[in-house]
């Protein structure tokens, strides 16, 4: 069994992480963007948020919705240090190397492409919108 295999089998029998899904803008943000982009960002996110061997609020420095990207990170338990420690075997308080940050994409990627072959959830009425593009360029 490949190593991500075994992992998506491990988080299939998490209830917790199969709460995740993409909400409505969400899957429509990963369908106007393509996965070249949306690739880009999880690279991004898992540098600036990640990557430091002590990263600021950890366990608390991934929002809960928002952008795909955090989603797909709460899903695939590579929300934060403690997470990647105890699901992916990556030691705490050193800085990720490339190799393990490649990791974090890939599995963020395959999550998504998982989830966008699902069709894309209805809109939920007077629910927040999703991130538009002046408020992501904040992030
Ligand atoms: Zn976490």
């Amino acid at each position: 069994m490949s190593a991500i295999d075994d992992l998506f089998s491990r988080l299939s029998r998490s209830p917790f992480r199969q709460k995740f899904h993409l909400g409505h803008g969400e899957y429509a943000y990963c369908a106007e963007k393509g996965e070249e982009k949306i690739s880009a960002h999880a690279a991004d996110f898992v540098r600036d948020r990640l990557s430091a061997a002590q990263p600021a609020n950890d366990g608390k420095q991934t929002p809960m919705r928002g952008h795909p990207v955090f989603i797909a990170q709460h899903a695939t338990a590579t929300c934060c240090r403690g997470c990647l420690s105890k699901w992916h075997h990556i030691p705490l308080h050193q800085p990720l190397t490339a190799e393990q940050q490649a990791w974090i994409v890939t599995v963020i990627l395959h999550w998504l492409r998982l989830e966008m072959q699902r069709p894309q959830p209805p809109a939920r009425k007077g629910k927040k919108k999703a991130l538009d593009d002046n408020q992501l360029s904040l992030l």
